[in-house]
């Protein structure tokens, strides 16, 4: 059995240091808005290279605060990719703005800069760029467009924490970014966690104002704030875990570098890296029209493979009032069709990862007779 994402084996590896962290946060007996998130802040503003970090309770908020503390809502519109997780045009449509689609390249699975300007008229505010699976959007491109026209950039970092861009970590490359902790995340909290980086001094102070009741001092509200806030427990398990965070990176990377070796003469798209790019492969997606039967075939040997994600956002039904229909962003249905993610992660051994080549060979060769 090959469980498609492992979350035991990494916290049984910390076990001691994160049992550390919760005693001494239950010792301290303060649970919300204390030393151990501030400690975070610090620690994590250093690693995303950004001057502010700002915990909020999960990585929808930290997007959805970021549009806020822009004041961007009600008649505006953001760009955001045809192809990512639901959660990125949630922030838009949370802050009352409405999400315009733009298609991804094929290639790298991230918004085509080159489709861009098409989108953008006297409404558009923002460009929400998504570093997807782990790989860094072309940051250049995208925020050469922004500053043309006068947009602010928001990076979703939620999957791509310790990722590079040209030598420069995602978190850091545009206006303000949103990361999430989700236990799944390259860097997973123990439950819910978020952040915002960002070197906009103004907007770091509203959003510290915003997470908390609209609220710096207590009982005096100075906007109609929100309550998200990263727990002082979280703060404490992943301060643990941000150490561990680069060693584990390039465990998942020199799994992908194996996959993309041992996977080449397979009739399926490997994922795309850019010169440019330092992914962290928080997902390794490989693309084929076969997709069903290959994953029905992993699935009899025990390995668990995940749609990342069967279906794009603007065919939910939670965005009928868009007016979207099938074929309105063929690039991004074609990626949803046909993806399908292999196992990856820090604690996938060499042994695993040459069961799963070997059970892909064979499903293709038990497909061409
Ligand atoms: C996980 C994720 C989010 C949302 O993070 P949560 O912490 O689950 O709210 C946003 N965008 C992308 C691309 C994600 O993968």
């Amino acid at each position: 059995m090959i469980p498609f994402l492992d979350l035991k084996q990494p916290h049984q590896e910390l076990r001691e240091e994160l049992r550390n962290a919760f005693e001494e946060v239950l010792n301290s007996g303060w649970f919300i808005q204390g030393h151990q998130l501030e400690a975070f802040e610090q620690e994590y503003a250093a690693y995303c290279g950004a001057k502010h970090c700002i915990g909020v309770g999960n990585g929808l908020d930290a997007l959805h605060l970021i549009l806020r503390a822009y004041e961007i809502g009600n008649g505006d519109e953001v760009i955001v990719p045809s192809n990512t997780y639901i959660a990125t045009w949630l922030a838009v449509s949370y802050a009352g703005a409405t999400p315009i689609p733009v298609e991804p390249d094929i290639h790298t699975y991230n918004i085509n800069p080159e489709l861009i300007e098409k989108a953008i008229t006297n409404k558009t505010k923002a460009i929400m760029a998504v570093h997807l699976y782990g790989q860094p959007a072309n940051m250049h491109e995208i925020n050469k467009i922004a500053t043309k026209y006068n947009l602010r950039v928001i990076e979703d970092a939620a999957q791509s924490q310790g990722a590079k861009y040209n030598g420069i970590a995602t978190g850091g490359l545009g206006n303000a970014a949103g990361h999430s902790f989700y236990p799944g995340k390259n860097l997973g909290a123990l439950g819910d966690g978020g952040a915002i980086t960002t070197n906009d001094d103004e907007l770091a102070d509203k959003i510290r104002i915003l997470r908390n009741y609209g609220s710096r001092v207590k009982y005096l509200n100075e906007v109609k704030g929100f309550n998200s806030r990263l727990d002082e427990i979280q703060a404490a398990f992943l301060r643990v875990k941000l150490k561990n965070l680069d060693e584990w990176n390039t465990r998942r990377k020199l799994i992908a570098n194996y996959y993309i070796d041992s996977l080449k003469d397979l009739p399926i798209v490997l994922p795309v890296v850019p010169e440019w790019a330092n992914p962290v492969w928080h997902l390794f997606v490989v693309r084929t029209k076969e997709r069903e039967f290959i994953q029905k075939e992993l699935e009899l040997l025990g390995i668990g493979t995940v749609i990342h994600y069967p279906i794009p956002p603007h065919l939910q039904t939670a965005y009928t009032e868009l007016g979207y229909s099938k074929g309105s962003f063929p690039i991004a249905e074609q990626i949803h069709d046909q993806v399908l993610s292999l196992p990856i992660g820090p604690h996938l051994t060499e042994q695993e990862a040459q069961l799963i080549n070997k059970a892909m060979s064979d499903a293709f060769t038990r497909l061409c007779r």
